[in-house]
């Protein structure tokens, strides 16, 4: 199974890909988590990516491109993957449609997460993210049992130095400007489908394994 995940930052990709990836046994490779960690570690791509990502800007693609690349040749990501937050543009969609064809091994489907712009306002503007697991709480939605420490492992919560509203809604132009039109690319191939992401994280799930079985043979 390879599938993208397409939509708006606030739209809950990062939770869903965690939960497929699970689900289905495949790798789950966010590309903003594999910048973070750059950026914490301080490598040469992380100070690369830095400045444009506090900007709420995309990193070019070809360092997305040689990045992803890489990744998708570790042994984990040979069964498939969960790919969230890639591609992001025309040129990246074209890239890795050219690299998984010349081995033979075409994407699934693309689901991209629909939400409401003042809805995904809200919810980043509000989360809290375990740097250890990457799960997310929200103040208002998901508070963590304890107060800012993960539910899962204890972690003390921190927030994304890029959810202050307004690196948000410019993330959200640069979203509908530069992503917007992979809705396009994918459809034309057959597969795109679209999910409603507001609800609960188990509603917002069934829907997406609902998606995927109109295009993925689930019964194996
Ligand atoms: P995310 O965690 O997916 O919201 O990504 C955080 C930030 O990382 C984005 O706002 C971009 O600056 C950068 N980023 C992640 N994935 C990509 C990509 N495919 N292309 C360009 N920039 C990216």
């Amino acid at each position: 199974m390879r599938i993208v995940l397409l939509g708006p930052p606030g739209a809950g990709k990062g939770t869903q890909a965690r939960r497929l990836a699970e689900r289905y046994g495949v790798a789950n490779i966010s590309t903003g988590d594999i910048l973070r960690d750059h950026v914490a570690r301080g490598t040469d791509l992380g100070r690369l990516a830095k400045d444009f990502m506090d900007r709420g800007d995309y990193v070019p693609d070809d360092v997305m491109v040689r990045m992803v690349m890489e990744r998708l040749q570790e042994p984990d990501a040979r069964d498939g993957f969960i790919l969230d937050g890639f591609p992001r543009t025309v040129p990246q969609a074209q890239a890795l449609e050219d690299a998984l064809a010349e081995i033979g091994r075409p994407l699934s489907a693309v689901l991209k997460f629909k939400i409401d712009d003042e809805l995904a306002v809200k919810r980043l503007a509000g989360r809290w993210t375990c740097p250890a697991c990457k799960r997310t709480y929200n103040a208002e939605f998901k508070p963590p049992r304890v107060d800012r420490r993960c539910d899962h492992d204890q972690t003390q919560l921190v927030r994304r130095g890029d959810d202050d509203e307004v690196t948000v809604r410019r993330r959200l132009e640069v979203y509908r400007r530069e992503t917007a039109p992979l809705e396009f690319f994918f459809w034309e191939r057959g597969l795109l489908r679209e999910v409603d992401a507001e609800g609960t994280e188990d509603e917002v799930t069934a829907r997406t394994i609902e998606a995927i079985a109109d295009l993925v043979d689930l019964s194996s």
